[in-house]
């Protein structure tokens, strides 16, 4: 072959790679050489950036500054959930997500809810003898796994074997870099367990019910305005036991979140005298930084708020 037929061949099968590409993506925008990965929330797009890497292209389905409880899916959406090569979702967390898969994930879903089993809503709850609870008694699940790092580190695993399938030949980096994340967790997880280890108070009073599993782990005591879902206007009898209970345990802060209103917080903090500070739940991308910077701004939060040494 000349040197100028070779380059002609060259040429026409990069062209043929570009015009298979442009096929298969559908008009996605999609990087043929990366896993389409698609991420329910943002705890998940966040272990899957770090899992995947540059391996992967991951989008989220809930926008920043959304709540993502509620999140409802427009069509362009759908089709995220149709054309990924991976979704990572929480079934019970987002109702139209779980329908989307339902209809569109087939094989393609991972379900991080399935990988250990989910706590009880009332986990982590606060309760004293002889009363009835707290809750609402639903019975259901709390899908917040996220805020116990130790469970994220856990997800990270199964998620870094997930992406292994899907691109076996890169099946050993998702470990490695799987691995690296349960270290920082881990290490996150030290500061907490010594951070929060000796406090004047163990209650917190929360926004709405969304720190069950940091509760259970720290051995905190959560009491929430609202439910496992946010809502804007809790049941004015809800309001005064909580207000009872602040007093009760002598709460010096009434703590509200990133993607709901602190109105009904700073009512409470008002009503008992106390101040108000945001705890992040974490359930969209933080205003700095990432998960693990959030998680350190809320101890520290938490430190303050429980008078800890
Ligand atoms: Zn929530
Ligand atoms: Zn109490």
């Amino acid at each position: 072959m000349t040197a100028a037929r070779a380059l002609a061949a060259a040429t026409a099968a990069l062209l043929a790679l570009g015009g298979v590409a442009a096929c298969s993506d559908g008009g996605r925008g999609s990087d043929p050489d990366k896993v389409d990965v698609v991420a329910a929330f943002y705890p998940l797009q966040f272990l899957a950036e770090r899992i995947g890497g540059d391996r992967v292209a991951v989008s989220n389905l809930t926008r920043p500054g959304a709540e993502p409880h509620d999140l409802e899916l427009n069509p362009r959406q759908v089709g995220q959930v149709v054309d990924a090569e991976l979704i990572v979702y929480l079934t019970g967390f987002q109702p139209a997500v779980d329908e989307a898969v339902e209809q569109n994930g087939g094989d393609r879903a991972f379900d991080v809810a399935g990988v250990a089993p989910l706590l009880d809503a009332a986990a982590g709850g606060h309760e004293h003898e002889g009363e009835a609870g707290h809750e609402e008694g639903s019975g259901g699940r709390d899908p917040h796994l996220w805020l116990d790092p130790t469970r994220l580190a856990t997800v990270g695993d199964r998620l870094a074997e997930r992406l292994g399938r899907a691109d076996p030949d890169h099946a050993a980096d998702y470990t490695t870099r799987a691995g690296a994340l349960r270290a920082e967790l881990t290490k996150l997880d030290a500061e907490y367990a010594e951070g929060l280890r000796t406090c004047q108070r163990r209650e917190i009073v929360t926004s709405h019910t969304a720190f069950g599993y940091l509760a259970e782990h720290y051995e905190l005591e959560q009491i929430g305005l609202t439910g496992l879902t946010p809502e804007s206007e809790p049941a004015p009898q809800r309001l005064a036991e909580v207000a009872k209970e602040a007093r009760e345990h002598r709460a010096g802060t009434i703590f509200f979140e990133t993607l709901v209103s602190p109105k009904v917080a700073e009512t409470i903090a008002r009503t008992v005298g106390a101040r108000t500070a945001v705890l992040d739940p974490i359930e969209g991308p933080p205003a700095q930084g990432d998960y693990l910077t959030a998680m350190r701004a809320n101890l520290q939060t938490l430190r303050t708020a429980l008078d800890c040494s």
